[in-house]
């Protein structure tokens, strides 16, 4: 399960996927109960040099 950086703060004891762990991106799969989904674009993670 891929979470955007806020709803994967409101996860507090889990440990969401973030950009550090995605090499290549992906999109927020949080959803509610009513199918809405949140599918926040996650960037992948860009190097630092
Ligand atoms: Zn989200």
């Amino acid at each position: 399960m891929l979470l955007c950086r806020e709803h994967g703060e409101s996860w507090a004891g889990l440990t969401p996927l973030t950009a550090g762990d995605l090499p290549y991106g992906g999109f927020c799969s949080w959803g509610t109960s009513d199918m809405h989904v949140c599918g926040r674009a996650i960037p992948a993670k860009k190097p630092s040099q």
